[in-house]
């Protein structure tokens, strides 16, 4: 069989413990015998970040700025207690976070949908996506304790010396104060890439906020998302066949329950939180869920919604046997590898990565899964596979 040529190489992006070890399994089992992979590897494993003082990090955003589209594993986030394990140097940043600033870009959530693990909301049939605006408010926010009586004010002196004032309140006892802000060019770039997301996945878009009682903050988010709708996207959604609705967030809560899914469902940044945690539970499990950071320049990078399942790698290191789902890292590669073939006009490419997806619904479909959908699916009598025996079972699906 004559293995599938790329052109371009896909930024790969390697990472920490168990995802790791399901990474080499992902490429050996269901790419590398299908696929002449064309990468550029990254190894953003704490050791390596920590040699190279997170350079690796940075050098990995940089190359996916580059070619456009990338794949990563689940990272450690060092803490405290990582420090200690790995003899770090540093307490180095969040990876993602780091990826995130240097493409600026919107992260996109959506459940993977399979007979067998059925939603707690009956009606949902399709996916929903939460898009998350990942800059400012609440997590970039001033805080005070106001001890007494006293008044508490909103001051902006501006470069210019112009200044401009606004009473919060006029405390006559104790009380909390908070102040909190955002940028109009980080608004700007999440509502392009939540009108671009849309466009290339051809779903609606829903944005909703609470305008009615945030007359400048959150009307600000509502108006740019109009004004960039209205000059740069409307012609396009119309010929797409999809629309852009803005809601208010408590009515977009009650309409998304009564949905069938199918679209994507944009947030304020603890709208995004709160909401994605929601719906990946309500969909069923965290391991089903995918994750892509779409920059407003339309460049792609691809993951799992999970960490590196630190505690079932703690039992591999121990010989035992684990039961750790893939889903989400093979459906972070299939995401990346159809986005190479689209923009490289590889359809066979495209097909692959449709076929790797099928491949791994049926397996599940056919009773064969993780432990952690075992124990929630409505397929009686399910096998409960071991890590490496999932993955060759979805390889000979593939291969028939
Ligand atoms: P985690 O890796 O998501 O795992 C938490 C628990 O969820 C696991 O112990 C397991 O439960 C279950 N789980 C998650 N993914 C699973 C899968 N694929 N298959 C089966 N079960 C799965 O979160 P964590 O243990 O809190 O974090 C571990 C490390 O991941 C941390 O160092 C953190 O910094 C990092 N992290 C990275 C990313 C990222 O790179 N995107 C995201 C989050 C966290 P049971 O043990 O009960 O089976
Ligand atoms: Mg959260």
């Amino acid at each position: 069989m004559d293995k599938i040529q790329m052109k371009t190489p896909i930024v790969e992006m390697d990472g920490d413990e168990m995802t790791r070890v399901l990474w080499k399994m992902i490429k050996e089992e269901l790419l590398l015998p299908f696929i002449d992979l064309k990468t550029e590897y990254y190894d953003l494993g704490l050791p390596h970040r920590d040699e190279t003082g997170d350079q690796v990090t940075k050098d990995a955003a940089e190359a996916a700025r580059k070619y456009g589209v990338a794949v990563k594993c689940a990272t450690i986030t060092p803490n405290a207690a990582r420090v200690e394990e790995y003899h770090l140097k540093e307490m180095w940043k969040s990876p993602n976070g780091t990826i995130r600033a240097i493409l600026d870009g919107t992260v996109f959530r959506a459940p993977i949908i399979v007979k067998g693990i059925e939603p707690y909301v009956s009606s949902w049939k399709k996916p929903i996506t939460i898009a998350r605006h990942a800059y400012g408010d609440v997590y970039k926010a001033a805080e005070m304790k106001i001890p007494g009586p006293g008044t508490c004010e909103l001051v902006y002196k501006g470069a210019d010396g112009t200044e401009l004032r606004e009473t919060i309140h006029e405390f006559d006892g104790p009380g909390i104060v908070q102040g909190m802000h955002n940028l109009e060019g980080s608004i700007e770039s999440f509502a392009r890439s939540c009108f671009n997301y849309a466009l290339d996945t051809k779903q609606d878009l829903w944005f909703a906020s609470k305008d009615t009682i945030s007359k400048k903050y959150d009307h600000t988010f509502k108006d740019i998302f109009q004004e960039i709708y209205d000059r740069e996207y409307a012609e396009r959604f119309e010929k797409a066949g999809i629309t852009y609705f803005y809601t208010l967030i408590d009515d977009a809560v009650a309409r998304v329950i009564k949905s069938q899914g199918g679209y994507i469902w944009a947030c304020k940044n603890y709208d995004g939180d709160v909401m994605s945690d929601m719906v990946a539970t309500a969909f069923g499990s965290l391991a089903m869920m995918t994750s892509v950071l779409v920059s407003p320049d339309g460049k792609y990078e691809y993951e799992a919604a999970h960490g590196t399942v630190q505690r079932h790698y703690y039992r591999y290191l121990e010989g035992e046997s684990t039961s750790t789902n893939s889903v989400a890292t093979i459906f972070a590669w299939s995401g990346a590898l159809r986005k190479r073939g689209e923009l490289d006009g590889i359809r066979e490419l495209m097909d692959f990565a449709d076929r790797l997806e099928q491949a791994t619904l049926s397996t599940i479909e056919d009773g064969i899964m993780t432990k952690d959908l075992a124990l929630i699916t409505t397929i009686p009598d399910p096998h409960v596979a071991e890590s490496g025996e999932f993955i060759r079972a979805i390889r000979q699906r593939l291969e028939s």
